[in-house]
């Protein structure tokens, strides 16, 4: 169990706790100013954002300092964790007000503007508030649950962003060429960019008989798995594991499953 599950997750994970939902979550200040922040800002708070994180991280002498202040102070903004296909599913079932907006890490680091950026609660009332010219396209429950599939089996893993936690208020759908928050993490030691989510892929020696065409090996975003020519089969770096499990949604012979992150030495604890 991650620290925000313990804290706010009332015996669930955090972003399967309805009450997350609420909208009395607005009473918040902070929170408030963060949603406007985003929202007023939009791609070019992103971009903005980014590129501040990685000066302070790099500043010679005190960027250590910096760098620890900001993981200990990204849960109070804006973040994320990772989330496999059924926590993603489940979860949009307590949103609601469904949006895309452009994806802002495709359009920093590959100038593209999908409309991939998966939004819900009070986030369409901001966009019309402070980007009323914006793109931004309405979509129904069965629509995001529609989204969140296709994504999946084009080899995007999915991220639920919070607005201070445990908000949630996206369904991010990515991959590590674009995912900025990936960079921040792996780039600069952001860990809080991007949490690790709360499972891990368990390989059964058994069933892999490594394929000629490893689909697993490429739909791995975070580099965790690999061949082991001496037992001719995939092996699992546990503790690079996120748990996105698009490694196992694509398996041919349903080798790959996900298990509990807490039950597996190598991984448990690491977020
Ligand atoms: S796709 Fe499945 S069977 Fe093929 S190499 Fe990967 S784990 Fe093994
Ligand atoms: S090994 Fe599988 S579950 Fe783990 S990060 Fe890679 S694709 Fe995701």
């Amino acid at each position: 169990m991650c620290e925000f599950c313990a804290k706010h997750g009332q015996g669930n994970r955090w972003y399967l706790n309805p009450d997350n939902f609420s909208e009395k979550m607005m009473g918040d200040s902070q929170r408030v100013k963060t949603l406007e922040k985003v929202a007023g800002w939009g791609i070019d708070y992103y971009i903005d954002f980014t590129s501040r994180v990685t000066q302070l991280v790099n500043w010679p002498v005190i960027g250590k300092a910096v760098k620890a202040a900001i993981n200990r102070m990204a849960p109070n903004e804006h973040g994320g964790q990772v989330v496999s296909l059924e926590d993603s599913l489940q979860l949009l079932e307590y949103a609601r007000d469904f949006v895309l907006l452009p994806c802002a890490c495709r359009k920093l680091v590959g100038h593209r503007d999908d409309m991939v950026c998966l939004n819900f609660g009070p986030i369409k009332d901001m966009q019309r508030r402070f980007m009323p010219e914006g793109p931004m396209e309405e979509i129904t429950l069965e629509e995001a649950r529609e989204m969140v599939l296709r994504s999946d089996e084009r080899g995007h893993f999915h991220q639920v962003l919070y607005a201070k936690v445990p908000f949630p208020i996206c369904i991010c759908n990515c991959d590590a060429r674009y995912c900025t928050s990936l960079k921040q993490r792996w780039a600069n030691n952001v860990e809080a960019a991007i949490f690790k989510g709360h499972e891990v892929c368990a390989v059964d020696g058994e069933l892999c008989r490594f394929c000629e065409d490893p689909v697993c090996l490429t739909r791995c975003s975070f580099g965790a798995l690999h061949y082991d020519p001496g037992a001719g089969r995939v092996h699992v770096h546990a503790a690079d594991c996120f748990g996105c499990g698009l490694c196992r949604t694509a398996c041919p012979r349903g080798a790959l499953s996900l298990a509990a992150r807490d039950g597996v030495p190598a991984a448990a604890g690491m977020w």
